[in-house]
């Protein structure tokens, strides 16, 4: 392909610090977990944020993972999920035993429809897991007031949503337990790294528990016991430090990243205004109190054979323009869980619709400029 989908960026300082922490003087080389670059990507996190705790993961997966572990959810648990999202926003509490209640999702942003969620609360309900489509928040404020009227714990997948916010607050610090992708299809990245924020501050103490193979190793370095020991029943969900260094030179760049990602994607907007106008595409709708990261930019087309057509189009002039989420409901593994076709109509519909266009800091002027093009050309041609 001529022109990617997306590329990790490099913003300055990557390869120093993955040096410093690689080459640290044998008396203070730490490569594994919780060193000194891992905690400065997490104060970075906290003050940034104003979040109350950051743990860094493997992963996104492995925070979500993470936070179903830490609310016991278990057997006979259900949680309250879009079905238009990705496979780790599931596999999280099922892994542990507990069920997906599948709701349908929004037509302006394709998050869960908040208006959805309380007629689907039963006796079994723990938890609603809402994911932040594109780095746009779902209706937070609502979510939180069903979480609260029905006792149930709130997990943002923010795994796009790292520095998007909601009413001026950054995502994933709003719900119990919030989640960050740092992989390399996300805005910053480590290649292959997570976090979890952990906003109640009664679950801090049990999530560096089990974060740390269930011992209470966290306080051990801190001072605060003289040994530490097996104290529950956890996993490793800790990210190298050599990960952790170029994650902090990311982060570093927040906003230099986010502002070329913005450049873009107003570009996209103005672009393509005259088509959407015309009725041949629909752009992204971001609702007034949602301040989105620019993680994705896509357009809806009026038909799902439309979308196919565009794309194709666009991949024979070497542009890779690409689908999202087939939901998860008409997968293999939702049909094993009694969903089918049809259940979930907009879901559907929309994914079918649905096109990204690449949209990463490296993409040149040039480049995104003979995207626009060639969309312009599928629609006169
Ligand atoms: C990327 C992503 C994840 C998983 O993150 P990884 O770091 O790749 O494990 C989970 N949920 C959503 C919505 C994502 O986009």
């Amino acid at each position: 392909m001529a022109i990617v989908f997306t590329k990790p960026t490099i913003t300055g300082n990557e390869q120093k610090y993955f040096r410093q922490a690689l080459q640290a003087p044998l008396t203070n080389r730490h490569w594994a977990g919780d060193g000194p670059f891992t905690r400065r990507c997490s104060s970075l996190i906290e003050k940034r944020f104003k979040a109350s705790k950051v743990l860094l993961t493997p992963s996104g997966t492995h925070a979500l993972e993470l936070a179903a572990l830490l609310l016991n959810l278990g057997a006979g648990d259900e949680v309250i999920v879009p079905s238009f999202t990705f496979s780790s926003s599931i596999n999280c509490f099922m892994l542990a035993g507990a069920r997906p209640v599948f709701v349908d999702v929004r037509e302006d942003t394709l998050n869960i429809d908040e208006h959805l969620i309380e007629k689907n609360i039963s006796k079994r309900t723990r938890a609603i897991f809402p994911v932040h489509y594109a780095g746009v928040s779902c209706n937070m404020k609502k979510i939180n007031a069903i979480a609260k009227a029905h006792g149930l714990a709130v997990v943002e997948d923010a795994a796009q949503a790292v520095n998007a916010r909601y009413n001026g607050r950054y995502l994933g610090t709003i719900g119990d337990l919030g989640v960050y992708s740092f992989h390399e299809s996300k805005n910053y990245s480590c290649g292959e790294g997570g976090a979890l924020v952990i906003n109640d501050a009664g679950l801090i103490e049990l999530a560096e528990i089990l974060r740390e193979k269930g011992t209470n190793r966290s306080k051990f370095f801190r001072g605060e016991v003289d040994k530490y020991t097996w104290v529950d029943v956890g996993s490793s969900y800790l990210l190298s430090d050599l990960l952790a260094a170029i994650l902090y030179a990311q982060l570093e760049n927040l906003n230099t990243i986010q502002r070329r990602r913005r450049h873009l994607y107003r570009q996209y907007e103005r672009k393509l205004h005259p088509l959407a106008q015309e009725g041949k595409l629909r752009l992204p709708v971001i609702p007034k109190d949602c301040q989105t990261n620019y993680h994705i930019f896509y357009i809806l087309l009026p038909t799902e054979s439309v979308r196919n057509s565009l794309m194709d189009y666009l991949k024979k002039k070497g542009i890779l323009a690409v689908f999202h989420y087939i939901p998860l409901h008409t997968s293999p593994m939702g049909k094993r869980l009694g969903y089918k076709r049809g259940d979930f109509p907009l879901t559907e519909e929309l994914s079918g619709r649905l096109l990204r266009l690449p949209l990463y800091p490296d993409l040149s002027q040039t480049e995104q400029h003979t995207v626009i093009r060639a969309i312009q050309e599928f629609f006169t041609d």
